[in-house]
């Protein structure tokens, strides 16, 4: 997907032009990777857009860039405002949102702390990220032979840019072998998650998705997935889930604000129950997609409209 190159870019309390919106190559976040930022969706809805769960994401970023002891030049309240008015000023209703928070240009050093903290918000159109034929049918999935962090080593509960090289590493190895996704394991072996997704397993009729203790980033997919599941009914159990449990679901599904709720049709190229959408997942997908699309009303409180 190419850009389209015409709208605009918040910088630090500015919209500029998207081809002005640059930084210095000595900056911190280029030689470090000192940047924490998020992935918000925004939907339309009676034709106007509207952000899904924006102060959740906004909170996640902050907490983010305490973890890092990044101080943030803006309250939460002033990045929902400058979310919403980058919205406005690229004329757009669905659409992606990044807000990314980093360490700017100074002087370089491995401790960032005389480096500016700097924000920038871009908002882009982006479709089903796994695919339309995806959503409906599911996506072939590979264990990774990468392993997510330990959790006394690396935070994985921060949406730090630097995460994703681990991501990156699995996202290319599951292409190469021909998957269209990857997954990743714990350190002790146990299901973390996809590189840009979290996952839920069916057995049984029970819904199963891993612990915050196995490395994975508390997706805000998974809480809205872990709401909606225990409202239809179901039971949702959050455990260390070992990786055998992979080939006896009866069902599986990828969870995030790009994947949305996907289905995965197969694992390590063992067949996920009929090899398509089961039927627990589809009623989570259609509950999903019916509160995501306005044709039900916003029983959670989870859309801030662009006005
Ligand atoms: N895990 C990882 C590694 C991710 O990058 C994402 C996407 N942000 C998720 C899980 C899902 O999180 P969310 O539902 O908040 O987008």
């Amino acid at each position: 997907m190419a850009f389209d190159e015409s709208g605009k870019i918040w910088m630090d309390g500015e919209l500029v032009d998207w081809k002005d919106a640059k930084i210095h190559v000595l900056s911190h976040v280029v030689n470090y990777g000192t940047d924490v930022f998020e992935g918000i969706r925004a939907y339309e809805i009676d034709g106007k857009a509207q952000i899904f769960r924006l102060e959740d994401h906004v909170k996640r970023l902050f907490d983010s860039a305490k973890i890092y002891k990044m101080d943030i030049p803006f309250t939460q309240d002033e990045i929902c405002e400058a979310i919403k008015e980058t919205i406005k000023a690229n004329n757009l209703t669905a659409c992606y949102i990044r807000p990314i928070v980093y360490r700017g240009y100074k002087e370089l050093g491995v401790s960032p702390v005389n480096c500016p903290v700097n924000v920038a918000i871009a908002v882009w159109e982006w479709g089903a990220y796994l695919g339309e034929e995806g959503m409906a049918n599911g996506v072939n999935i590979g264990v990774s032979s990468w392993r997510k962090p330990a959790v006394s080593t690396f935070p994985n509960i921060a949406k730090a840019g630097a995460n994703y090289m681990l991501s990156q590493l699995a996202n290319m190895e599951a292409k190469d072998n021909g998957f269209d996704e990857g997954l990743l394991l714990d350190v002790n072996g146990n299901i973390a998650e996809g590189p840009g997704e979290n996952v839920f397993l069916v057995l049984d009729g029970k819904i199963y998705t891993p612990t915050l203790s196995s490395s994975l980033l508390k997706g805000i997919t998974r809480d809205s997935v872990i709401k909606l599941a225990g409202d239809l009914g179901y039971e949702v159990n959050v455990l260390p889930l070992p990786r055998d449990l992979l080939y006896i679901a009866d069902e599986m599904f990828f969870a995030g604000t790009a994947a949305e709720v996907t289905p995965i049709r197969s694992m390590d190229h063992r067949i996920v129950g009929e090899g398509k959408r089961g039927p627990v997942t589809e009623k989570i997908q259609r509950e999903f997609f019916k509160i995501v699309n306005g044709e039900v009303e916003d029983r959670y409180g989870w859309f801030s409209p662009v006005d």
